[in-house]
């Protein structure tokens, strides 16, 4: 059966309600579309914690802090709803920009703190774009539950963040980033690569590894990270935008591996920004410690 799409609020709400009226557990799954594995597995979750699935479709133009990379983003409506009738979603929700932000909307919702560094340095009012629409999805979505992956690690910050600072009932789960097999995180954006730049992006997951292991055998974080920016450059990436060891718990930047904590970058590869993050594990003495405490 395939997934009914949604456009309106309203329509959304009363199908809610009535699931509602039956007991049923609901999931969201807020995506830009142009699906893929990373999205589907956060839908195969959903369906294993919840009863009916939501995966909502909305290229926000709230958070694009360029014209072009809008203008360029995939638009496959069509094919994501034969991806999600395949994987059983019960709804695809993609409502129209003009609905999601009338003429006269003027309510922003801006999250301190886990926005600040990282991307929120390089894409300007990025995180508050998405603070804003996630509020209104989560909203409008009613659901108990919502998916979000790893792959954006800030992105699920600020989520946990606003959820918890505006009191909606709704629990957050985070899924892990899907890979290709040569290791390359799954992006809507990998298909603007070149064949070219296509090989040369999976040395950004394997930099990102490598260097996780060196910080979990002592090395020292400023080396380290000095030595994988220059990996990076030298695989044929135009510009490091960030390369940053951060605390797992709350993003706090770590110039030594004291807490469990995350190697987070973005990457210009020609025309595209690749991110990606890994976990880096605390040296053995220290997890043990830790673990003891
Ligand atoms: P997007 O459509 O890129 O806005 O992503 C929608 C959701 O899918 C976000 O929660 C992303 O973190 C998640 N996502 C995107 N790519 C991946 C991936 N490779 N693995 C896991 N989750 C992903």
């Amino acid at each position: 059966m395939s997934a009914a799409i949604v456009r309106i609020v309203s329509e959304l709400r009363s199908i809610v309600a009535a699931w509602r009226r039956e007991g049923l557990r609901i999931a969201v799954v807020p995506t830009m579309g142009a699906l893929h594995e990373g999205h589907l597995s956060l839908v195969r979750s959903a369906l294993a914690k919840a009863d009916r699935v939501i995966v909502t479709l909305f290229i926000n133009p709230m958070q694009f802090n360029n014209a072009a990379d809008l203008a360029a983003y995939p638009r496959t409506e069509h094919d994501d709803a034969a991806k999600l009738a395949t994987v059983g979603a019960h709804i695809l929700y993609a409502p129209n920009a003009a609905d999601m932000y009338p003429p006269g909307f003027a309510t922003s919702v801006s999250v301190s703190g886990v926005s600040d560094g990282l991307c929120g340095t390089f894409r300007p009012g990025h995180f508050d774009g998405v603070a804003t629409v996630v509020t209104k999805l989560l909203l409008q979505t009613g659901a108990d539950l919502a998916f979000f992956g790893e792959k954006d690690f800030q992105q699920l910050h600020v989520v946990r963040q606003l959820v918890r600072d505006l009191d909606i009932p709704i629990e957050i789960i985070a899924g892990p980033t899907v890979r290709e097999a040569d290791g390359l995180a799954m992006s809507s954006r990998n298909a603007r690569l070149s064949l070219a730049e296509r090989n040369k992006a999976p040395r950004l997951a394997e930099i990102l590894v490598q260097t996780a292991r060196q910080l979990s055998s002592r090395e020292s974080v400023v080396r380290a990270l000095t030595v994988a920016r220059e990996a990076i450059l030298a695989a044929g990436f135009s510009r490091v935008e960030y390369l940053e060891l951060r605390a797992d718990s709350n993003l706090a930047p770590m110039l030594t591996l004291d807490r469990p904590a995350r190697l987070l970058v973005a990457a210009w590869l020609g025309e595209t920004r690749l991110i990606d993050n890994v976990e880096v594990a605390l040296p053995r003495a220290e997890a043990l410690h830790q673990a003891a405490a």
